[in-house]
């Protein structure tokens, strides 16, 4: 395949985007090479600037659940728009996604939509802060809740220790109150809670870990996770931007069977366009302005086109009630399928796998938490990446990163894409 015009365009970006990007991962860093750009897109394929087609596996890193240009979801944006596109004035149609959101999800009762899964992260630990009068946070070493500031923060040694920024810009101050777990550790946890009684606001996890790859909860560890914030006097708050409509049509909480006090969503909520979100009880949402103390706005945020393309997908999703089983289907045919390749070329790896998040370590240990991600080899997984790449079959550009399975893929497709692994290892 080429990709000359590509690398023009990329070339022309970076004079005038950092990094010829608008967001890091998009960049090639970890694998080599320069990145690909899109023109188009269609279901599950991706067409590019130099006239390759793609079967894509990141599907935006998750919100093309249905497949790219889903029609209904293009025909409301295109009605919406002809109708005006930002008014800074209450809709309607806020107020029909926001009771079929509360309908679809377990444990909520009122929502608030922002632009992104960042916003709504940022905004529940406010809010977890402002209800609980407390201020530390106890987040996960691998977890991902987006670039604010508080979530930026890195292990340091020792047991029970006191983040240190991972990012220049996030000062000591803001890191002193994030306080680092690890993944599917419930001492850990259970430790650094009784080390600061009476002062963590909250435990932000995601449910199901997608960003250093995909990390399952190990059985026991989301419920123990509740037991301990009910102990504590603590807020579990749940962040399904990754998870959420994508696990169950009630995310992770419908999955596990566990209730959080706060969940945020972004990714498949907005349809492809740009909505987060964050949910629950009555009492705690209520204490956010303008009924409650707790300060959280935006101009754009509710947008119409954004409602609009958001609306479309939940109904799609609620009234197709294969869905989830289509796609648990598809991705555990493909993980069959390369698991069996990986196998019969003797390649060591680990797959894990949730529904239709999934994703590939080359290493056989058992991958469980930011440490034993890890351990995979890079070297295979760049040869693994561009070679798929060559194959047309495009996947994250990271070994830390989830594929993420869309309804639109074919078995014809996973065929080709087990075939391609194939062709990659031989
Ligand atoms: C993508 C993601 C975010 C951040 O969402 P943005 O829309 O990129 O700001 C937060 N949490 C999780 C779990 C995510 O996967």
């Amino acid at each position: 395949m080429l990709y000359q015009r590509s690398s023009q365009l990329f070339a022309e970006a970076e004079k005038v985007i950092p990094g010829g990007v608008n967001s890091p991962v998009r960049a090639f860093k970890s694998v080599g090479g320069t990145p690909i750009f899109v023109k188009e897109a269609k279901g599950a394929y991706l067409y590019d600037e130099d006239g390759n087609r793609l079967i894509d596996y990141i599907n935006s890193w998750g919100p093309m659940i249905l497949g790219h240009a889903y029609e209904p979801v293009v025909q409301a944006v295109i009605e919406k728009a002809k109708k005006g596109t930002s008014f800074g004035m209450p809709t309607e149609i806020e107020t029909e996604i926001a009771s079929l959101a509360i309908s679809m999800v377990p444990n909520i009762d009122k929502i608030r939509f922002v632009n992104s899964g960042t916003e709504a992260c940022m905004s529940a630990v406010r809010l977890a802060r402002g209800f609980t009068s407390r201020e530390k946070i106890i987040k996960f070493k691998g977890c991902y809740h987006g670039h604010s500031d508080s979530f930026l923060i890195q292990a340091g040694s020792g047991a029970v220790t006191f983040g240190a920024p991972n990012s220049p810009g996030v000062t000591m101050g803001t890191a002193k109150d994030t306080l680092l777990a690890n993944y599917n550790d419930l001492g850990h946890v259970q430790e650094i809670l009784e080390n600061n009684r009476g002062e963590v606001a909250a435990i932000i996890i995601e449910p199901v870990a997608g960003n250093m790859g995909c990390v399952p909860p190990i059985k026991g560890f989301l419920e123990g996770l509740r037991a301990l914030c009910d102990a504590h006097g603590t807020l579990l708050i749940f962040d399904e931007v990754m998870t959420g409509f994508r696990l169950a049509r009630g995310g992770a909480q419908e999955l596990f069977g566990v209730k959080a006090d706060l969940i945020t969503f972004g990714k498949v909520i907005g349809g492809g366009l740009p909505v987060g979100a964050f949910a629950g009880r009555h009492e705690i949402m209520d204490y956010l302005a303008p009924v409650g103390p707790v300060y959280q706005a935006g101009t754009l945020s509710g947008n119409p086109l954004a409602m609009a393309a958001g609306l479309t997908m939940l109904k799609s999703i609620e009234s197709d009630l294969e869905l989830f089983r289509r796609l648990e289907e598809k991705t555990a045919y493909l993980e069959r399928g390369i698991r069996k390749v990986l196998m019969d070329r003797n390649i060591e790896h680990t797959i894990n796998r949730v529904g239709s998040m999934i994703s590939v370590f080359f290493d056989e240990r058992e991958v469980l938490d930011f440490e034993t991600a890890g351990y995979g080899n890079n070297d295979t997984f760049k040869k693994f990446f561009h070679g798929l790449l060559a194959e047309g079959v495009y996947i994250a550009p990271s070994s830390y990163e989830t594929w993420f399975i869309t309804d639109a893929l074919t078995y014809e497709d996973l065929d080709y894409t087990i075939n391609a692994v194939n062709k990659v290892f031989s």
